[in-house]
């Protein structure tokens, strides 16, 4: 069949994806499971937000998971790879928040009810964009089975966990110190704070003895927070302030008097050695109140305002500058010093959070880690790479309770309502009609809503019908694998983890594949500001999703950045050229009637090279993909296609498609296009457009489409002794051609070539394959000789010697001159780079990649050298 001239993806990868699509290849059936008849591989996709728009690591994080599916595919299994979105609470209720207030409205003006609805149009409208998206990029994903955290099933699932939870006393309800961002007015896990490092002072203020002359100075960041001061601590061990210990100082401003306590938490080098404590509105100020049975005491309201006289209603920030300006008025203030200092921000609206003392709820997670933790240990689950085993395991052993109320709207709303009557809390999977402690109808539902993190712990399960105990469930949990950024094993996969064994009993699943992040080539972080973002979708229309994918997954080596660029993207589509070429030569020179009928056994040995070839390749891509070396795979087969099958075999078989004999011709033709069909199943995970393109034009393909083809057989076709003799003459193919070029004789000079050797075997290859060594190494014949002959150069190959004849063809004075300067260029050249590599200065300045580079070309060059010595000796010997 005819294949179009030059690789232009836009013309089938949106056809073939609607093809897969229509055919249902995608879909996993669970009967076939639940009978027995495939075994089962099963995903569930990392659910994007909502709000998202398909950034490089969505695209990698697919791509990969997307590599293992189309593998497990062909080779036989029930693939069920369950994909979704996630309603992705603060940040979709920001997203709508600002079209709001285009018309100058908040939520509060619009009231709750009006909100979710706005929510759920938008959600309507644009939740399905990043899904879109994600078929671009080829992704075989179970549309059918596509789910949204906030979907109806997942909903009851999610009350069904919270509810369990509350009964069994995991989840409870208290006051607790939390990070607090009065923008969004809602808490924040710490995982939601980012800390950023910001010019400040450090207020040193005075804080009069009570009974005595004098004062003790305390230094302070915060100097608004003094309102709320419950005491003032010095390290135990400070000499200075050990008299002071006990006795009682005036507060500045509210003239409360307040203990001087000692507590190992102060700093004696930080400021004056002596700090306030304000434990309504500081997490470490909050440990040491607890431990000294301190109050709380609370000075400002969830907007970030003051609460007391005399700032009452006065932003934190506005109360900062009037009681500094107090202070020196009423000369308790000592001094200002600037001072850098970490401050914690709203991930989501950059605002700066506030500690904040609120009634939230719960979970208890230490008895919920246990299980996880005994899980990784014993290999139950296991991570890939296995460093982040640690980063796991550090996490788990110090866990912390898991705040999981947050006051937003957008969310699951927390399956709790308040007894107006007698004050109890009914926990309930549906709204009860009464209360269950003194049956009032006076009930009131808790207006918070679950941290979306809630309802993702739940996703491996949740997305197959828990809490029913469905088919899906049965047949396709545990899953077999995540593929996941490192960033959320805290905030996910451990949750995840917890929760899937607390409600199954069974893992979540049984490996997770860590990536790195996508970075530019110079190893920064893609951002907007720094204008170094690769968009997929514009790769994609540029390039074709086969070669982002293919990009992707060649650099996705375990443990290391990856490094992207448009330019690495552009190298990559050379290959998919290459494999366009590539099959049109075949498709085009090959016998397509030689596939009818049986096959041939009439087999050159360059035909049973390429065929050992094959079937190595696939051993190493199968041995890449069990081990999730995803770069390897890649390598494996681009060398193959490349380097083996275009640049030898298909120059191999030329002579016998154009000159042979019927036989030859049919023999060639069914190897070349038996190759090309396994070459197209083994990139297809990785490239999946272009290789049922070709796959469709093939006159021998084995099944109907290349999505649900049968995986090449590793173990067949291996002839390790003929592979070894082939690559024998490709190197003296190499040979003549090197000779040629270190002589200064152009390539397409016809040469006398003769081989010496005593493997018989050697020789019965190399005259099998003359007319191909002489087409390659345009060479006018290929003589086996048994003494070496006159006028020629030589060089040695294991099992042969070969000799090239230039005596006639060179001047070889002139060339000997030529070598002997070209020579001492060379040695010049190694004698400054080994000064270079011996320079320690260099050697610890110069970037590792230059030193690699440097040390490479010496390598080189001192092997050419040598070489090159060698062919001189051979010329002064023949003059
Ligand atoms: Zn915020
Ligand atoms: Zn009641």
């Amino acid at each position: 069949m005819e294949m179009e001239p030059t690789y232009n993806p836009a013309l089938f990868e949106d056809k073939w994806y609607r093809h897969w699509l229509e055919k249902g290849y995608f879909h996993a059936d669970t009967e076939k499971v639940l009978k027995g008849e495939k075994p089962k591989f099963s995903v569930v996709l990392p659910p994007p937000n909502v709000t998202g728009v398909l950034h490089v690591g969505h695209a990698l994080n697919s791509t990969l998971q997307d590599v293992i599916c189309r593998w497990k595919r062909m080779n036989g299994y029930e693939v069920c790879w369950v994909p979704g979105t996630d309603h992705a609470g603060i940040a979709t209720q920001w997203v709508v928040e600002r079209e709001l207030a285009k018309e100058g409205l908040t939520r509060h003006d619009v009231g709750r009810e009006e909100f979710l609805k706005r929510v759920w149009k938008w959600k309507e409208q644009y939740g399905s964009r990043i899904i879109n998206q994600l078929k671009k990029l080829g992704t075989s994903c179970d549309w059918e089975r596509e789910r949204f955290t906030m979907d109806e099933g997942f909903s009851r699932a999610v009350r069904r966990a919270f509810v369990t939870l509350y009964k069994e006393g995991l989840i409870y309800r208290g006051k607790r110190l939390i990070n607090w961002c009065p923008r969004c007015h809602t808490a924040l896990s710490d995982l939601e704070v980012e800390h950023e490092e910001e010019q400040g002072n450090l207020w040193y203020i005075r804080y009069p003895l009570v009974g005595e002359e004098g004062y003790i100075v305390v230094a302070t960041t915060r100097p608004e927070t003094l309102l709320g001061d419950v005491a003032v601590a010095v390290n135990p061990s400070d000499e200075r302030y050990r008299h002071l210990i006990g006795k009682k100082v005036r507060l500045p401003i509210v003239e409360r008097e307040i203990p001087i306590i000692a507590d190992e938490y102060v700093d004696p080098e930080f400021g004056t050695g002596a700090v306030k404590i304000t434990p309504a509105h500081d997490f470490n100020d909050y440990e040491v109140a607890q431990r000294h049975g301190l109050p709380e005491i609370q000075v400002m309201d969830d907007w970030g305002r003051i609460t007391v006289a005399p700032f009452k209603g006065m932003d934190r920030f506005e109360a900062r500058e009037a009681i500094v300006k107090m202070l020196k008025e009423e000369e308790l203030l000592e001094k200002v010093e600037p001072h850098t200092h970490a401050v914690g921000h709203c991930y989501r609206c950059k605002t700066v959070i506030e500690p904040y003392l609120t009634e939230q709820w719960f979970v208890k997670t230490k008895p919920l880690a246990q299980r996880p933790i005994e899980a990784v240990k014993s290999g139950e689950v296991k991570f890939i790479p296995k460093q982040w085993e640690n980063t796991f395991f550090d996490w788990m052993y110090n866990i912390r309770d898991w705040c999981i109320s947050r006051q937003i709207w957008w969310g699951h709303r927390i399956p709790a309502w308040y007894c107006a009557d007698c004050g109890h809390v009914n926990v309930a999977e549906e709204a009860p009609e009464r209360c269950e402690s003194c049956g009032s109808r006076n009930l009131k539902q808790d207006e918070d809503v679950l941290d979306t993190w809630f309802s993702s712990a739940l996703w491996p399960f949740g997305v197959f019908g828990w809490p029913d105990e469905t088919d899906d469930l049965k047949a396709f949990y545990p899953t077999d694998l995540l593929v996941t950024g490192f960033d959320i094993i805290f905030f996910w996969v451990a949750r995840m983890m917890m929760m899937g064994y607390h409600f199954t009993g069974k893992r979540p699943f049984a490996d997770v594949y860590v990536h790195a992040l996508v970075r530019d080539e110079k190893g920064q972080k893609m951002s907007k500001t720094k204008g170094n973002v690769i968009d997929p979708l514009e790769m994609v229309e540029k390039y074709g999703a086969d070669t982002l994918r293919f990009t992707l997954t060649a650099l996705a080596a375990q443990g290391r950045d990856i490094r992207l660029s448009e330019r690495i993207i552009e190298g990559y589509r050379h290959f998919a050229n290459k494999v366009w070429n590539v099959a049109r030569f075949v498709l085009n020179a090959a016998d397509a009637a030689a596939v009818e009928g049986g096959a041939s056994t009439n087999y050159a040995p360059e035909d049973l090279w390429i065929l050992t070839k094959l079937s190595e390749t696939a051993q190493e891509v199968d041995r890449a993909l069990e081990g999730y070396r995803f770069n390897d795979a890649a390598k494996a087969v681009y060398q193959f296609i490349w380097n083996e099958l275009a640049d030898w075999y298909v120059e191999f078989t030329k002579h016998r498609l154009y000159k042979g004999t019927e036989q030859e011709r049919r023999t060639a033709s069914q190897v070349l296009l038996r190759v090309l069909r396994e070459a197209m199943k083994l990139l297809h995970p990785i490239m999946p457009f272009i290789t049922e393109e070709i796959y469709q034009k093939l006159p021998n393909k084995d099944a109907e489409s290349i999505v649900i083809a049968p995986w090449p057989s590793k173990e067949c076709c291996l002839f390790p002794e003929v592979a070894q003799r082939v690559e024998t003459v490709k190197e003296l193919i190499r040979g003549v051609r090197n000779v040629k070029a270190e002589l200064n004789i152009p390539p397409s000079t016809q040469v006398e070539v003769f081989v010496k050797s005593g493997d018989s075997k050697l020789i019965d290859v190399i005259e099998k394959m003359e007319p191909a060594i002489k087409q390659l190494a345009r060479a006018s014949s290929v003589k086996v000789v048994s003494e070496a002959p006159k006028g020629c150069v030589s060089f040695f190959l294991p099992g042969v010697e070969v000799y090239v004849k230039v005596g006639e063809l060179i001047d070889v004075e002139k060339e000997v001159e030529r070598i002997k300067k070209k020579l001492e260029k060379m040695a010049k050249e190694i004698a400054k780079l080994e000064k270079k590599l011996s320079n320690e200065n260099f050697l610890a300045k110069a970037p590792k990649e230059v030193v690699e580079k440097n040390r490479k070309e010496l390598q080189e060059l001192t092997q050419l050298h040598s070489k090159l010595t060698q062919t001189l000796q051979q010329l002064q010997k023949l003059g």
